[in-house]
């Protein structure tokens, strides 16, 4: 399946809620989503108005606006629950951590890119290393201590150089730390569910996933 490639904001307005899809942009741009805040599309506000949603629908929509944060196909997104739901623990928990520790969200969350799409994209066309070494798999899942940095000669790219400078040297969250003189970071730990700042009832995809 194709990756989506129209604009972002009408996922947003797709699922009634600021995805924050263009990352820091998204703070000084006028938001779609405050000008419009309903489906896009002609018959978007009709809907809009008569809208009930059934508990399908409820729980369909809180799997696609996850999908869409994270920029995953739907095939991905599947691959990665299944293996939250073999892993040990509560599903949903492990699904989020999941997406959290892959590489592009990584590097997003250390600042050295200004939304997780730019982020994959800096992956993807090798700009990132990972113990040193070169990897270019967005997927690939960063484990605790693990050092990820920006490559030397990348270091002055201007999407790096302005996702930093807006980052204004705090790249840290409990379980991230970022050092931004070496244009490196670290997962200090494995991060717990309530680690991560994501408003997402990820229970309702379990439930989804399970008929
Ligand atoms: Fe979504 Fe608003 Fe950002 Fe557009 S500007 S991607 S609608 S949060």
């Amino acid at each position: 399946m194709a990756r989506y490639t129209g604009p972002v904001c009408r996922l947003c307005r797709r699922e009634g809620q600021k995805l924050f899809l263009k990352g820091k942009r998204c703070s000084t741009e006028k938001c779609a989503i405050e000008r419009r805040n309903y489906p896009p599309g002609q018959h978007g506000l009709a809907r809009a108005r008569r809208r009930r949603l059934s508990d399908y629908a409820v729980q369909l929509r809180e799997k696609q606006k996850v999908r869409r944060i994270y920029g995953l196909h739907e095939a991905q997104f599947r691959n990665v629950f299944s293996q939250a739901a073999r892993d040990q623990g509560i599903t949903g928990d492990n699904l989020i951590v999941a997406l959290e520790t892959r590489l592009d969200n990584i590097v997003y969350r250390l600042g050295f890119a200004p939304s997780r799409k730019a982020a994959r994209q800096l992956v993807r066309h090798r700009h990132i290393l990972v113990e040193g070494r070169t990897v270019d798999i967005p997927s690939y899942r960063v484990k605790p201590g693990v050092e990820i940095s920006v490559k030397p000669s990348s270091w002055e790219m201007p999407v790096i150089k302005e996702a930093v400078e807006a980052r204004g040297g705090d790249g840290t969250l409990n379980w991230l730390t970022a050092d931004y003189k070496r244009m490196s970071g670290k997962m200090l730990e494995k991060p717990s569910r309530a680690d991560i700042p994501l408003a997402v009832q990820e229970q309702l995809i379990v439930e989804l996933y399970s008929k």
